[in-house]
């Protein structure tokens, strides 16, 4: 039987916040435990939280991002549940007023992903289970968080991995959050069910927890709709439950039965006044948002004509629209926009990405690409020679220019020597020039290797090309 499946996600965002949501602690990743609590993370009684200004900005900027509509007034509640790792024995969030309603994603395919709604809330802390004993480490108590809830409108586990791409390239563009999902800043939970393909009702969904990798998320969804579809088939039903993916084994498993929302006893915290955010502080953050990921590539698109897909690559992360504009400005009209994206693609970034440079802060800025791209532009030297310079810059301060004339890869474009290497490379190989001469049209390519073989790849390719045609053309034309 066929089946479609529905997916929403949930995704859990860690503010780039300095301070936890309700209290001075610090937010850095990877302190001694228990080093970043203070008696209001901890819960200690007769203590008040005072909210962190600067999470509610980038919450806001969030909303605005997405095209969300911000709530002028939202309301704190409490979630309450006993776990060890939750020392006031409930949570801080937003359950019935959330700051944000609304706003959505687009794919690549054109589906807008809608969004229900985000809002604020604090992290829980983490238990450690050890051979002879459960620790609980308080850190991450009362680190803010923005819960972003989708609708469940992703139809497969692919869409669910892109609109994640895309979600984390908003949120790092806009610098409310520095998406690490290995430090568990950006991580999410799945919604998946199916249903008969054109059936109109959703079937019984499944939650998995804490999915902190974009395959990870692929590949759990895909087994949950495969699990789900032969109980189907077997006749049998799916029961709710919370699921947790095992990423060895590739398989989800239960966690718990889910909880419905009134086994929390959600209140209003009688110790936070609503959250009133005024249209001025709105249109504020709205003024000062970035250039967006989709804005971005548009325009690389339509004003400097890249390809979809360069355009995509470069536009789904700030820094490197930010390097691919500058690059451009500083090489100017000499060496065209495509090109210096193409360049960037091939040899600059995934140089940039194993070395995991920052590329605001890159060794090799982008004058230093344009220095040497202009080197290509006025036929200095070829894009075969520039890489050679390339390898050379990343290890040294030295200018491209500097690179060149030292190694002396400067390309010869005088025709008088191109002309003299071309005849001496016909002559010692006769064999092919005759079965070249005899219709073998493809041991051109067989010349253009060996004069360039000769030449330490030095002589300017376009002109080896033309000298080249000619000098078998005129020999041809002996022929006839
Ligand atoms: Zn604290």
């Amino acid at each position: 039987m066929a089946y479609e499946p529905v997916i929403g996600l949930e995704v859990h965002c860690q503010l780039a916040t300095a301070s936890k949501l309700f209290c001075g602690c610090a937010t850095k990743f990877g302190a001694a435990p228990n080093h970043q609590v203070c008696p209001i993370c901890l819960g200690m009684p007769g203590v008040l939280p005072v909210l962190n200004r600067t999470a509610v900005d980038h919450a806001v900027r969030m909303a605005l991002a997405i095209g969300g509509s911000v709530q002028q007034v939202s309301v704190f509640s409490r979630k309450q549940y006993f776990y060890p790792d939750l020392p006031k024995g409930y949570q801080i969030t937003q359950y019935d007023r959330p700051y944000c309603l609304g706003g959505g994603v687009t794919l690549s395919s054109g589906q807008r992903i809608r969004m229900t709604r985000i809002h604020l809330e604090e992290d829980a802390g983490k238990n450690i289970h050890a051979e002879h004993a459960s620790l609980v480490d308080c850190n991450r108590a009362g680190t803010p968080l923005m819960e972003i809830v989708s609708e469940p409108e992703l139809k497969s586990a692919a869409d669910a991995a892109e609109y994640l791409r895309r979600l984390r390239a908003i949120v790092r563009c806009i610098g409310a959050s520095d998406g690490n999902l290995e430090e568990g800043s950006f991580r999410c939970d799945a919604n998946v069910s199916i249903r008969p393909l054109g059936a109109n009702i959703l079937g019984t969904r499944c939650e998995i927890k804490n999915l902190n990798s974009f395959r990870n998320v692929e590949r759990a969804i895909s087994y949950e709709i495969l699990r789900q579809a032969e109980i189907l088939d077997g006749g049998g039903t799916v029961t709710q439950q919370t699921l947790l993916f095992d990423a060895n084994s590739g398989r989800t498993q239960p966690m718990r039965s889910k909880e419905d929302s009134h086994d929390y006893r959600y209140l209003p915290d009688p110790d936070l006044p609503a959250l009133v955010i005024s249209k001025d502080r709105i249109e504020g953050i709205r003024a000062s948002l970035p250039e967006l990921p989709d804005a971005a590539k548009a325009r690389l698109v339509q004003a400097c004509g890249l390809a979809e897909a360069n355009a995509e690559l470069i536009a789904q992360d700030r820094g490197t629209t930010k390097f691919f504009d500058l690059t451009c400005e500083a090489v100017g009209a000499a060496y065209p926009a495509p090109a210096v994206a193409n360049w960037l693609i091939a040899e600059y970034l995934p140089v940039a990405e194993a070395r995991h440079w920052d590329l605001a802060e890159s060794p090799i800025p982008p004058q230093r690409v344009a220095a040497l791209l202009q080197l290509i532009a006025a036929g200095t030297i070829s894009g075969k020679i520039a890489k050679t310079v390339f390898g050379v810059m990343l290890d040294s301060d030295e200018a491209p220019t500097s690179i060149v004339q030292r190694l002396g890869l400067v390309q010869i474009s005088d025709e008088g020597v191109i002309t003299e290497l071309v005849e001496r490379i016909l002559t010692h190989n006769p064999g092919p020039l005759a079965q070249y001469l005899g219709g073998k049209d493809k041991l051109f390519g067989f010349f253009i290797g060996q004069i360039m073989q000769a030449s330490q790849g030095k002589m300017n390719p376009d002109l080896v090309n033309k000298i080249l045609h000619a000098r078998l053309a005129e020999r041809r034309g002996h022929l006839d």
